[in-house]
């Protein structure tokens, strides 16, 4: 597990997988493959579950109202999935683990999220996680802009709002003008 969690990669992969979740243990291998995690043995069943599970309880980081309630929320993630950090070189160059050795490929994940939004939130701001303004995309980002002013998922949304508002703005006036 290489996944740098001090950068973007881990909250964002959690955002991903939040987004669309995977619905094979296949399926959730090859994402996290893609974002860089090195996967050494076979993944039961078992684990996709799990990580619902966790996908779950991380949603409920995203959606916390307020920043106390988000970091309480955060902190019972990394009291049940992390562990104090180990050096180790167990795939060749020397990085650290937040997490037990030899544990299941969810409970790996768990930590490695975990970890990695901590680092996101208290290293970028406590406000950069969140849901996307367009009413009806409930997509969640990670912002890890140099501003920290995401409010849309994507730049398509961000578009969409614009038109939005300027037709709101626009018919305001003609109501005006009538
Ligand atoms: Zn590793
Ligand atoms: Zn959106």
């Amino acid at each position: 597990m290489h996944l740098n969690p001090y950068g973007g990669d881990a909250v964002k992969l959690a955002a991903e997988l939040a987004n669309r979740r995977p619905r094979t243990v296949e399926d959730l291998t090859d994402r996290c493959r893609a974002a860089g995690l090195v996967i050494d043995e076979p993944v039961p069943q078992a684990d996709l579950a799990h990580t619902l599970a966790l996908l779950d309880t991380w949603e409920g980081v995203v959606d916390a109202a307020t920043e106390r309630e988000r970091a309480e929320r955060l902190n019972r993630m990394l009291a049940a999935g992390a562990s104090h950090p180990r050096l180790t070189d167990h795939s060749g160059g020397w990085h650290l683990h937040y997490r037990d050795d030899r544990l299941p490929f969810a409970a790996v994940l768990s930590s490695l999220i975990a970890v990695g939004t901590a680092f996101h939130l208290v290293g970028r701001g406590m406000h950069r996680l969140g849901r996307c303004a367009v009413a009806g995309c409930t997509t969640i980002y990670a912002d890890t802009t140099r501003t920290g002013r995401q409010r849309y998922c994507s730049q398509r949304c961000a578009n969409r709002d614009a038109v939005r508002r300027h037709r709101a703005t626009r018919s305001a006036a003609d109501t005006a003008r009538a």
